[in-house]
Order: structure tokens, then C-alpha cells, then sequence
């Protein structure tokens, strides 16, 4: 995913190596450059801008020309940069202090929020824990068969409607299967809620309603890092219209420019917290800033 940007940034850094000493005028160069090839990775502009103002104050300071070897100390403060605009330290689940904790999943359809479901409910299940799925989303045809699989994928219980019950109410679905988990030992429960092509009020509506009936100790926000600068204007009217308490960022695995993964932290303010590359469950892991950082540096 970051091929491009890593090329870019290594040429940058080449270039630098190559000089020894470096006036002010290569640092400006060297930002110039670094900034082009954030912007071509699709990096929203603000991102942008913070982050190449802060590597150039911090390149033309003391830090580097005092270096014994100034080029290497760029690339240590543009590593270090990076980890910051991804996020700092690894943001881990908040668990409820009385099980069950209760996590909802939210985002646009086709974000992977089904699979992400499944991916998280294995994670959890290898760490000893016994989750629940719920499936609320009840919109989109096969949604809570598509659920079922996943689970028995993962060798997780999936909370559904009854066959037969008609259409069902999410709201209803989701309230019921606290209770359920309760009764049934569950102490983690992840609730998969409807998602739209794109942001509708009808559908922000009913995931507030959810979680205002299941009260999540986290609110995940699941969005395709494959959809570039829309990730941002997504993960914006997701943060107004529901809220949420961290990001999961899906198909790391595709060959989009990175610029979401590189964003999305810094507008929304919100961690990431997971990343998910590729369509089989264990393709899944916590979320590092500074392994993402050292992928993005090669
Ligand atoms: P939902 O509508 O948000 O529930 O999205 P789904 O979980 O149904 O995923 C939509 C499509 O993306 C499916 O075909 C998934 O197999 C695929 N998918 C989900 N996560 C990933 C991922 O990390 N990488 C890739 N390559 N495909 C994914």
C-alpha cells in the first residue's frame, strides 16, 4: 500500500545522505519533496501541512546540524513525525469493568464491518475470552447469514433474529442481546450494525439508537483504507453523526496510496486501533504507529 510513498520518501533521503552537512536550503528542498509525495499518496492536506511544518522546524534546528550524521537524524525525526500523525502509542480495547464490554461496529457498507466482526471475535476467543456477535444489521439481504458464517468460522456464538420473525428490529436485537450474553456467560459483545453505500441520516439514526439502547464501551469506526481521501469525510460525519472511540482500518492489503491510513487519526482525533489485510479471519492485528511508521520508511 505505501510502495510509492516509500520509494519517495527513500529517494528523499538519499538525496540527503549524499550531501553530509545540509544548509538550510536542502532542508527546505528535502520538505518540499517529502510534501509532494504526501499529497500524492492521497494525505489530506491538513495532515499535510502539520506534519511537513513540524519535520522542517524540527530539521533546521539544533538536533541536526549538531549531528554526526545529519541525514540519518532527518530520517529519525520524520520516523518519529510519523509514528505521532499515526497516532503515538498503541491504543488497546477498554474492557468493561462489569462483563459484558460491549463493542459496536460502525461504518459504511462494503467497509468490512461483517468480516471485521468475525477477525475481532477470533482475536478475542484466542485470548481466552467468549464473545457474542450480534447482528443488527438487518438491512442488507443476507447480512446475518453472511454474520453466521463468519461465526462458525470463528467458533463464536452469533445472536440473530429468529427465522421467521419477519425483518426484526436492530434496536430490539441489539438491546436483547445484552441480556443474552449476560445469561450466557458472554463477557465480550460485538455488535455489527446496517451501513449505506454512503452517509445517510436514516442509517447514522439507527446506529445512534443502537448504541444509545447497548451503551458500548468502545465504538469502533470501520472504514476501507482502499477509499483515499474519502475515508476523511466519512470518518467525519461518522464522528458527528454517531460518535466513536476508535478506527479499524481495513484492506491494508490493497494497492491504494496509504493516504487514509495516514489521515484518519489526525482529522477525527480518534486512534486506530485495528488493521485488517485481507479476507481471511486471522488477516488482522492490533494497530502500531510505530511498525506502520517503519513499513512506511522501508
Ligand atoms: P460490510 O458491508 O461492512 O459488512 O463489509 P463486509 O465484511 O461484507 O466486506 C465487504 C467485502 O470486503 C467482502 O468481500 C470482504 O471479503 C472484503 N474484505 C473485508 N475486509 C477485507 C480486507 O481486509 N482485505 C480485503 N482484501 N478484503 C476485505
Amino acid at each position: 500500500m505505501f510502495d510509492t510513498l516509500s520509494d519517495r520518501l527513500s529517494a528523499v533521503f538519499t538525496s540527503l545522505r549524499a550531501k553530509g552537512r545540509l544548509t538550510d536550503a536542502d532542508i527546505d528542498k528535502s520538505t518540499r519533496e517529502i510534501r509532494v509525495a504526501l499529497l500524492e499518496a492521497d494525505v489530506a492536506l491538513p495532515v499535510v501541512k502539520a506534519f511537513v511544518q513540524s519535520v522542517k522546524h524540527r530539521a533546521r534546528g539544533a538536533e541536526v546540524h549538531q549531528a554526526l550524521n545529519p541525514a540519518q537524524q532527518v530520517v529519525k525525526i520524520v520516523n518519529e513525525e510519523l509514528i505521532g500523525i499515526l497516532g503515538g502509542e498503541t491504543r488497546r480495547l477498554q474492557y468493561a469493568k462489569n462483563p459484558p464490554t460491549v463493542i459496536l461496529l460502525a461504518g459504511l457498507q462494503g467497509a468490512g464491518k461483517t468480516t471485521l466482526a468475525g477477525k475481532l471475535a477470533l482475536w478475542l476467543r484466542k485470548q481466552g475470552h467468549a464473545p457474542l456477535l450480534v447482528a443488527a444489521d438487518l438491512q442488507r439481504p443476507n447480512a446475518v447469514q453472511q454474520l453466521q458464517v463468519v461465526g462458525g468460522r470463528a467458533e463464536v456464538e452469533v445472536f440473530a433474529p429468529e427465522p421467521g420473525s419477519g425483518v426484526g428490529d436492530p434496536v430490539d436485537v441489539a438491546r436483547r442481546s445484552i441480556d443474552f450474553a449476560q445469561r450466557q456467560q458472554h463477557d465480550i459483545v460485538i455488535v455489527d450494525t446496517a451501513g449505506r453505500l454512503g452517509i445517510d441520516a436514516d442509517m447514522m439514526a439507527q446506529a445512534a439508537a443502537i448504541r444509545d439502547a447497548v451503551n458500548p464501551d468502545e465504538i469502533l469506526f470501520v472504514v476501507d483504507a482502499m477509499i483515499g481521501q474519502d475515508a476523511v469525510t466519512t470518518a467525519q460525519a461518522f464522528k458527528d453523526g454517531v460518535g466513536f472511540s476508535g478506527v479499524v482500518l481495513t484492506k491494508l492489503d490493497g494497492d491504494a496510496r496509504g493516504g487514509a491510513a495516514l489521515s484518519v487519526r489526525h482529522v477525527t482525533g480518534e486512534p486506530i486501533m485495528f488493521a485488517s489485510s485481507g479476507e481471511k479471519l486471522d488477516d488482522f492485528d492490533v494497530f502500531h504507529p510505530d511498525r506502520m511508521a517503519s513499513r512506511i520508511l522501508g
